[in-house]
């Protein structure tokens, strides 16, 4: 069986977004229609509905998510994480990350193209609106070439940007609500900015970048800031489900009916419909969002040229070279352990996570005091309820067989939901059971379930007996 010819494409050495004179060249991509142009919108769809709908969930007497800056407090899914609890984070931050490595490997650039908040926003917000009124990609290009005293496009363009604005308001108002919950983003509305002029400032502020990057900036996000784009090509290898071209199929272009062509028309379409502006027939770029807009164009040129669909596609490189394709293979078990410690290290963590937090530090001054016939230790205890509601707890100690004594934690303490209490105690051992220092520990009880949480410490006193 004779091998297949590869037939290699021009290589592009341009940006397509900078013109030859180095200015921008703003992109006016074209609609698509398609099966996964009708998933993505359903999963942007679904995607904005839990960002707004996220601050007005309630668990556990909190929003589902919110970020409290004034208490130092961060509220999850019904969790409440005090400032001591950020160490949490780093599992939380690298299992993501590790998560998105693993499907990258396997995936390719799949989250930029269908939940990155950039494209989710610009795609299926930005320019719904912007094609709503000013009308298709071609209509968008005779805009841009009209006068600004030209009525019409001043009147459509001044719409769109006022619109653009009103958006970027809605947005980052709710942004802010994961941060003051909808209650408070409610009174700063209804009062006057002058009482809460930092949230202002930064809402004004967050409100101007959001227009400038939907309006102006958008793809240019992706190909120069953001470093996710420029990890590809060390997260992916010629096995990983990219969106490509099947230049064995497609090669040499030609017209319907030629002799000798592969199936690729040249009709440009994949190119109008990217919002990155690329030609996916150069092969796997680094500009490829992963959008799979090209995709759905040429599947539809396809089926007008009555030849099958697929020659662009979703599928790995070795694939479309017809090797075989290994889903598993080293680096996907790497990533893989890794999100997997992540992950375990996190899940264990809140699964044995206290609602009530403890600490003990020693008194300033002397480490102990003798006193009458005592050795006393003096320890400051300081204890947080976490939970949403107010709780009573207990404080005991327990030293083996050192018959110490707590004195100052007789009566329970009871502390309202998010305040912490501190209690001024004293270990008390009598002078002639001294035999050196000894660790003890410290339980907070909490009364109505009994489950504890333990501090140690070393008891200290003289060095010689007497
Ligand atoms: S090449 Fe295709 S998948 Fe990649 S960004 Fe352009 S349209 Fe989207
Ligand atoms: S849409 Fe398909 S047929 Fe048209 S140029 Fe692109 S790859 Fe070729």
């Amino acid at each position: 069986m004779n091998e297949p010819t590869r037939h290699v494409s021009p290589t592009r050495e341009s940006v397509t977004t900078i013109a030859e004179d180095g200015s921008r060249n703003f992109l006016r991509p074209a609609d698509v229609t398609g099966r996964y142009t009708l998933l993505r919108r359903v999963s942007a769809t679904l995607l904005i509905l839990i960002f707004i709908a996220l601050p007005y969930i309630q668990m556990g007497g909190y929003p589902a998510v919110f970020i409290d800056i004034g208490q130092r407090r961060f509220h999850l899914f019904g969790y409440t994480l005090a400032t001591q609890d950020m160490w949490l984070f780093f599992f939380l931050v690298s299992g993501t990350g590790f998560t998105l490595f693993f499907l990258t490997a396997i995936f390719g650039r799949i989250f930029c193209g269908w939940a990155c908040p950039q494209t989710v926003f610009l795609e299926h917000v930005y320019r719904r609106i912007e094609r709503l009124i000013e009308g298709n990609a071609s209509k968008q290009k005779q805009l841009d070439s009209l006068p600004w005293s030209d009525p019409q496009k001043l009147y459509r363009r001044g719409i769109k940007h006022i619109l653009f604005v009103i958006v970027s308001a809605l947005i980052v108002h709710i942004f802010i609500a994961y941060f003051v919950s909808i209650k408070g983003l409610y009174a700063m509305m209804v009062s006057s900015p002058l009482e809460n002029w930092d949230v202002f400032f930064f809402m004004t502020i967050a409100t101007g970048i959001l227009y400038f990057n939907y309006s102006w900036f958008r793809e240019q996000l992706c190909l120069i800031i953001c470093p996710y784009g420029r990890l590809q090509s060390v997260l992916t290898d010629d096995d990983t489900l990219v969106v490509g071209y099947d230049e064995l199929r497609g090669e040499p272009r030609g017209k319907v009916g030629k002799e000798g062509v592969g199936d690729c028309i040249g009709c440009n379409r994949c190119v109008q419909v990217c919002p990155t502006g690329i030609d996916i027939r150069q092969g796997y770029q680094m500009e490829c969002v992963g959008c799979m807009n090209c995709i759905d164009a040429c599947n539809v040129v396809m089926d007008t040229v009555k030849r099958p669909r697929g020659l662009v596609s979703y599928s790995s490189a070795n694939k479309r070279a017809r090797q075989k394709t290994r889903i598993l293979r080293p680096r996907v078990f790497v990533y893989l352990i890794l999100m997997c410690i992540g992950l375990a290290v996190m899940t264990f963590s809140v699964s044995t996570y206290d609602s009530a937090s403890l600490s003990l530090t020693r008194m300033p001054g002397q480490p102990f005091y003798i006193r009458n016939k005592n050795i006393d230790n003096q320890f400051n205890v300081r204890l947080i309820n976490k939970s949403g509601q107010t709780e009573i707890y207990s404080i005991h100690v327990r030293a083996g067989e050192h018959p110490v004594q707590i004195l100052g934690a007789e009566q329970t303490v009871t502390v309202t939901p998010m305040q912490e209490e501190v209690r001024a105690v004293i270990l008390s051992l009598p002078r002639d059971k001294w035999t050196g220092p000894f660790d003890f520990t410290v339980h907070l009880r909490h009364e109505d379930t009994g489950a504890e949480v333990t501090r140690k410490a070393t008891f200290i006193g003289p060095r010689s007996k007497n």
